[in-house]
């Protein structure tokens, strides 16, 4: 049984009080909000066994490094991978995708071409910009349709011979729209070319199984999924990571040195050089525990709920207009009032203890696709009410009252 009001007990932040008002917290794509399961691991960590792992033989150590392995047995199982060498451990999406970015410097010429998406966060657009300035390859664009979906039959037309790789979110964080995946990965692959799929903004609502969807690589942020900040995970065939050289130099990534030559070390440990966020990692494992637990098929289905609901009511407000209404999407909805520029209803809402995000989203292609300076958005998680969607609904009205 899904009781949202026993969940929210397991967040103290959503009893806060913001300017006097009771908090509405509806900016989760930005960052999730943490369980106290997943603080408690924190607080454990750091009085029972904070130690460096992997090198030492004394017993901390060893308890860190086990659970430190553990949290990637339970990525790996998560996402479904063949290998538990194939999840690497990162800062966050940002890190993985600038690892893989990195490792296929040395693997393109000039003239081979890779493909992004017109829906891609800014972080994957910027490290293949700099990719193709390297290399000389060139950036093709997928296109998107008014409602806010990917156009299949252009990205089709785009594949050739010369296309090497594929960039492509699973969810769109600006309209929440979901990519047919898939079948992009399917036709990247008939073109002999890889796929990396952004999927920080999937993770929290969606389980992925990457053996089943064949993707080449797959990244997730922590944070946006009930764990701490600056902790997530690259997922990468084995056949890929193998190829790839290593990201960053340093310790726990080598397997010899001598000022003549080193050798690198087996997977996972090429690509985590330095003494990584352990605390971090050990907490994520404990993040996706939870939402196991709570069950993805029992939260995607509550969140569905919420979004329909959300999306009915504010339509009822006049010259509000949702962006992406596609009806392939997760709890995000972005919109804008005729005449009134999102900042201004997003700092009236936080003046009622509503938190929702302004601006591009770090998406400004998707903004100047619409015309638009930017959206007011807000997101859902399976931790928000029906009776916060009330709220909000409220406070845009009268956000709009006072505005207009
Ligand atoms: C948040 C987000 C990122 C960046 O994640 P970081 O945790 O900041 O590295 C990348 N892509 C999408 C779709 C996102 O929503």
């Amino acid at each position: 049984m899904f009781d949202v009001e026993k969940i929210r007990h397991d967040f103290p932040i959503l009893s806060t009080k913001v300017h006097g008002k009771p908090l509405v917290y509806l900016d989760n794509a930005a960052t999730s909000q943490t369980p106290k399961q997943v603080m408690d691991v924190i607080v454990d960590y750091y009085s029972n066994y904070n130690a460096n792992i992997h090198r030492g033989v004394h017993y901390l150590s060893q308890k860190a490094t086990d659970a430190f392995e553990m949290a990637r047995d339970i990525l790996k199982n998560h996402f479904n991978a063949e290998h538990r060498e194939e999840i690497i451990f990162t800062s966050g999406t940002t890190h993985g995708i600038n690892l893989v970015a990195n490792g296929f410097e040395s693997l393109l010429k000039e003239g081979d071409e890779i493909i992004v998406s017109a829906l891609e966060h800014h972080s994957n657009i910027v490290p293949w910009q700099m990719l193709c300035e390297k290399t000389g390859a060139i950036l093709k664009v997928i296109p998107i349709t008014e409602e806010g979906e990917l156009q299949l039959n252009t990205y089709k037309s785009l594949l050739n011979n010369r296309t090497k790789l594929v960039f492509v979110n699973h969810v769109s964080n600006a309209l929440g729209t979901i990519n047919p995946i898939k079948e992009i990965i399917e036709l990247a692959h008939n073109a002999d070319a890889a796929v990396l799929v952004d999927g920080a903004q999937a993770a929290p609502h969606i389980q992925p199984d990457v053996q089943k969807l064949d993707v080449d690589f797959y990244v997730v942020s922590g944070h946006k999924m009930c764990g701490p900040t600056g902790i997530g995970a690259l997922y990468g065939k084995k056949f890929w990571l193998d190829k790839l050289p290593p990201y960053q130099g340093g310790g726990e990534m080598i397997a010899t040195v001598t000022f003549e030559k080193t050798t690198y070390a087996d997977l996972p440990h090429k690509f985590e050089a330095g003494t990584p966020n352990v605390c971090g990692a050990i907490a994520f494992g404990k993040a996706v525990e939870y939402m196991t637990e709570i069950g993805f098929k029992q939260i995607e289905t509550y969140e569905h709920e919420l979004l329909e609901y959300a999306t009915e009511r504010l339509l009822e407000i006049e010259g509000l207009k949702i962006y992406g209404p596609s009806s392939n999407k997760t709890s995000v909805i972005s919109f804008n009032i005729d005449g009134i520029h999102p900042y201004d209803i997003g700092t009236l809402l936080d003046n009622m203890g509503i938190a929702v995000r302004t601006g591009h989203h770090c998406a400004q292609p998707i903004m100047d696709f619409y015309q638009i300076p930017g959206t007011v958005r807000a997101s859902l998680a399976f931790y928000n009410t029906f009776k916060e969607i009330d709220s909000l609904v409220e406070g845009v009205k009268k956000a709009k009252a006072m505005l207009s």
